[in-house]
């Protein structure tokens, strides 16, 4: 990990977004006793600041990140938090620390290198707050992960039934409150209360689940899968279209399973993967296989599989899938991210993948991989 402070106070702390995860982040950081300056709601402007000063073939989490950081700056931000991570994301906050310095901002950046341990970073936290206590950190931490298991359990209640509800926007209007009041929950009790009482409601609204509904899981990189904007909001593009949604990488699976880097939980992954992957292809590779294998051996009608442009770890993974696909006729659609991605063509060949899986359950056996995107695995 490494620190360095504003030269001048007060602190206004920024981290990016991803998905709905700036809440429980949001928790964490008020622990840092500094004003908390959240990025805007991400937009296109977002994207293209991120771009415009980006190189060019870097991927799309690098472009999203510094976009959010450039309009936190530009609201007055001067403390920015940068995750790290197993795979390139890990030297990113050192170019992004450059490109911004070169663009004239003035700020301190805290790069949160190292494990997924809290002990790792306290000492480096209390460099920014000295009143920061061990015990008040984990208190903090367990609050926050118990705000994300809530949310993880209500979005992914909203993944398989959205698809199926009687009146349109119904679940995303529950979903809305719901984040607005679990924004505001700082005790266990409340938390826990927030989140049976929305999955309540939730439960209570009235769906039509069609005979032929298919289901459809979706693996692939971590940032574009749990990024909705990143990913063109390509789990309620699936909704409309009538399928239930299920997505396991998650946070709270994440934290689960030792930052996904445990050594355990990767042998889990690749002893379940029907020998398709025998060494782990990093970062989210060896999930994205295994996930398939075992939604293949579930019955699932087909599974999406998500990439940024240039993923090394996914474009890894891409071989063994594509080997799936091929000797189970299982079908596979691959979706590769960039700033160029269009949501037309998106939809277009969700909609093409839909209407393929129908058929097969007229025809089986008749599909296999779908390629989208530039890279092709060469297995
Ligand atoms: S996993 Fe892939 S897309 Fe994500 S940060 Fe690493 S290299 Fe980039």
């Amino acid at each position: 990990m490494s620190v360095q402070l504003p030269d001048s106070r007060p602190f206004k702390v920024s981290f990016p977004h991803m998905g709905n995860y700036s809440i429980p982040v949001k928790l964490l950081a008020e622990q840092l006793e500094c004003e908390i300056v959240l990025p805007p709601k991400m937009t296109r402007r977002t994207l293209e600041v991120g771009a415009r000063h980006s190189p060019e073939f870097v991927c799309i989490p690098f472009k999203y990140n510094l976009g959010n950081y450039i309009e936190a700056l530009e609201k007055g931000a001067n403390l920015l938090i940068q995750a790290g991570g197993g795979c390139r994301f890990g030297y990113y906050g050192e170019v992004q620390e450059a490109i911004l310095r070169d663009l004239g901002y003035d700020f301190g950046m805290v790069r949160l290198l190292g494990g997924w341990k809290l002990r790792d970073h306290i000492g480096d936290f209390k460099r920014v707050n000295p009143r920061l206590t061990m015990l008040r950190a984990l208190k903090a931490y367990k609050l926050a992960l118990r705000q994300t298991q809530a949310l993880d359990r209500i979005e992914d209640y909203v993944r398989r039934n959205a698809g199926f509800e009687v009146q349109d926007g119904a679940f995303e209007e529950v979903h809305e409150a719901f984040l607005g009041e679990l924004d505001t929950a700082r005790d266990m009790r409340t938390m826990a209360e927030i989140e049976s009482r929305y999955l309540g409601e939730l439960e209570a609204i009235p769906t039509e689940r069609p005979d032929d509904l298919l289901r459809i899981g979706i693996v692939g990189e971590l940032y574009v899968l749990m990024e909705p904007f990143s990913n063109l909001f390509v789990e309620k593009e699936l909704a409309k279209r009538g399928v239930e949604v299920h997505r396991f990488v998650t946070v709270s699976n994440m934290v689960e399973h030792g930052g996904r880097k445990g050594p355990a939980h990767v042998d889990d992954l690749i002893a379940r993967s029907g020998d398709y992957v025998r060494y782990h292809l990093g970062a989210d590779g060896t999930e994205s296989v295994s996930m398939t294998y075992q939604l293949m051996q579930e019955g699932f009608d087909g599974v999406l599989h998500l990439k940024p442009f240039g993923c090394m770890p996914e474009v890894n993974a891409m071989a063994s899938l594509q080997r799936l696909s091929r000797e189970h006729t299982f079908p596979i659609l691959f979706i590769s991210y960039d700033a160029q991605t269009s949501e037309t063509g998106l939809k277009t060949r969700l909609d093409a993948f839909c209407d393929m899986l129908r058929m097969r359950r007229q025809r089986p056996g008749t599909a296999g991989a779908i390629a989208s995107g530039e890279e092709r695995s060469t297995a």
